[in-house]
């Protein structure tokens, strides 16, 4: 179920409500979505439906500023509510919640990306999805609230004001290459040959960054990447890290130029990485670059051992969550590392501060297990257990499992067929492919089906639920913690 890799592109963790709220024909005003009991929003009888129309007498572009405005002592809040124009006055403690959720985290208009990269996985998506799946965002905010990557090719002087003014960090960029005109032929986007003045202007102000190279085979991989090192190196080295991941390949893939790495492409990658490390290491203090798991199953190359990851500042890029999954299962670790992250792993997401990394707080990161299937239905505790995910998740929990040395589970892999091409990770298993590899399989057996390939609202990239599986499943977290425990004994 632990997934070590992620397909990585720069709209994995594209945000479904503000991508419907990119509409033009839609209302851009928030609403309220909740009003927690007892909070102050609650006493002066804030709704769930009520429209924010201001906050403190201004209009509010996105959850940063709402919340800004919210966390102060006297909250003046204007909505709207079934054409009437309510205001409310509130008093509270400076920094205590106002006690409301809204519907959206972007409230103007999310910025869309101007690039046409060829490796880009939202043109190797198949026609017919959620119309929110295909919006190619590039917004500084979605990078400092959801951790997605931006090229900032759209990124204006503007943007770095507000972003040094309210600390927007940390910031996620996409680099691929330093090199000026291979980012500009990558991005196909003349801006990409310059747009990384901006990266060193954040650092510049100290602004927080975690950067990310997609290695493109025959591209910008070789002495292309190597040149990469030595330009982050050279003009970034106070980036905080660097992800470097490979592209990911639908079947659904029309540019002839973008294909797999071969075991020798994949294993030079890591090798340039772990040179690096050590050069990053002897001049900077640390080691910067990170290669992500998916290399190194490519590589048929053990992963690296846990200290070589520095305390996984990029696991939910896919960098260690083998490693991390494995302390965890083993029960060397009391707390899963990171969150709950997959392909899209924001689409609909809930409309409540934790849910932004920016904005969230280490308390937030919980590791339930979660059940979402119906008692009557689920079977027995002692049942056997098949274990679903990816084939790549596979490659790491089969060993796992085998540890137990358990007849009575089993991992079983989910196939791809979906979107084919190097599509194994397991936050990309849709529900289709789930459930033909269910069928195939005995009833009265329990099945977990790990949380990272569903959206909040339960629904699987290709739009089905759990409730369309040909077999009751147990929905656990995607880590080594809910998995060891949803295995105990009865
Ligand atoms: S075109 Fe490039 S920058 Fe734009 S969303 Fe796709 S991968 Fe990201």
């Amino acid at each position: 179920m632990s997934d070590t890799v992620s397909v990585h592109h720069d709209v994995q963790r594209a945000s479904e409500r503000e991508i419907e709220r990119a509409a033009p024909s839609r209302s851009l005003a928030p609403v309220v979505v909740s009003v927690s009991a007892g909070s102050p929003a609650a006493g002066v009888g804030v709704r769930a439906g009520d429209e924010i129309v201001q906050i403190n007498g201004d209009v509010p572009r996105d959850i940063i500023e709402w919340q800004m405005a919210a966390d102060e002592a006297d909250v003046e809040l204007d909505v709207r509510r079934g054409g009437l124009d309510l205001a409310f006055s509130i008093e509270k403690r400076a920094g205590e919640p106002l006690g409301v959720d809204v519907s959206s985290a972007v409230f103007d208009r999310v910025r869309t990306c101007d690039n046409h990269c060829e490796f880009c996985f939202i043109y190797q998506l198949p026609k017919g999805m959620r119309r929110s799946l295909y919006l190619k965002d590039d917004d500084y905010r979605l990078s400092f609230l959801y951790g997605n990557f931006t090229t900032l090719t759209r990124f204006t002087e503007a943007d770095l004001e507000r972003v040094i003014t309210e600390r927007l960090s940390p910031l996620h960029v996409s680099i691929h290459a330093t090199d000026p005109d291979i980012r500009s032929e990558m991005l196909k986007n003349p801006r990409g040959a310059m747009s990384l003045r901006w990266l060193r202007a954040l650092l510049d102000h100290d602004i927080a960054v975690r950067g990310q190279i997609v290695v493109c085979p025959g591209v910008n991989d070789g002495a292309v990447l190597a040149d990469t090192m030595a330009g982050i190196l050279d003009r970034f080295p106070e980036l905080e890290s660097v992800a470097v991941v490979p592209l990911g390949i639908s079947k659904f893939n029309g540019e002839a130029a973008m294909r797999l790495h071969t075991v020798a492409e994949a294993r030079a990658v890591v090798d340039i990485v772990d040179d690096w490390q050590d050069v990053f290491q002897a001049t900077l203090g640390k080691r910067m670059v990170y290669a992500a798991d998916e290399y190194y199953l490519m590589a048929r190359r053990p992963f690296p051992p846990v200290d070589r990851y520095d305390g996984f500042p990029m696991h939910e890029d896919g960098i260690g969550m083998a490693r991390t999954f494995e302390a965890e299962f083993h029960g060397r670790t009391d707390d899963a590392t990171g969150v709950r992250r997959g392909f899209f792993a924001a689409v609909d997401a809930p409309p409540n501060p934790a849910s932004y990394t920016g904005l969230r707080s280490a308390s937030s990161c919980g590791s339930d297990v979660t059940a979402r299937t119906s008692i009557s239905l689920r079977p027995r505790r002692s049942a056997p257990i098949g274990v679903l995910t990816g084939e790549l998740g596979a490659k790491v929990i089969g060993p796992l499992i085998d540890s137990l040395d358990r007849a009575d589970v089993r991992v079983i892999t989910v196939d791809n067929e979906f979107f084919g091409g190097n599509t194994g990770v397991t936050g990309l298993m849709t529900g289709e492919d789930v459930a033909r590899t269910l069928a195939a399989q005995p009833e009265g057996h329990r099945y977990l089906l790990p949380d990272v390939c569903l959206s909040d609202e339960g629904r699987f990239l290709d739009g089905l639920t759990v409730g369309d599986l040909p077999r009751v499943v147990e929905i656990i977290e995607t880590d080594g913690i809910a998995l060891r425990a949803a295995l105990e004994p009865a």
